[in-house]
């Protein structure tokens, strides 16, 4: 917690709000996206509440490493090892961040086409 206002993500995390989750451990939540832009779209989400990558602090990076983690076992969990995926941050406004609780989407299950 630490902030007034709770994300949506911090309710779901505290179990305030509903979601479908597919992965949690002490450090991170994987949910399903309500919004699915792919066959398969997972939000990795920290339980801790960092807003954006800028909030990063040194003592945070393990646990990015362990997002990584988690990123790979979900990969491999949702059989997108062999064809690929894309795991991505929208940073900020013009990235469209709309929930400042740092979180990758996980996308794949088709070509998912060039960024940008
Ligand atoms: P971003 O725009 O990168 O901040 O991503 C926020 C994502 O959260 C969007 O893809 C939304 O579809 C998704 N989202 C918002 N509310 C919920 C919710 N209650 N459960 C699952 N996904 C959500």
């Amino acid at each position: 917690m630490g902030s007034v206002m709770k994300t949506i993500f911090e309710k779901i995390i505290e179990e305030e709000l509903p979601a479908e989750k597919v992965y949690e451990d002490d450090d991170v939540l994987v949910i399903k996206d309500r919004h699915p832009r792919a066959p398969v779209h997972l939000l990795i989400i920290t339980k801790k509440a960092i807003p954006d990558i800028q909030s990063l602090q040194q003592e945070d990076l393990p646990l990015m490493g362990a997002v990584f983690a988690v990123a790979k076992k979900m990969a491999k969990e949702f059989g997108l090892e062999e064809s690929g995926y894309r795991l991505l941050i929208n940073n900020g406004p013009n990235a469209g961040q709309t929930i400042y609780h740092i979180h990758f989407h996980l996308l794949g299950g088709r070509p998912l086409g060039p960024m940008g």
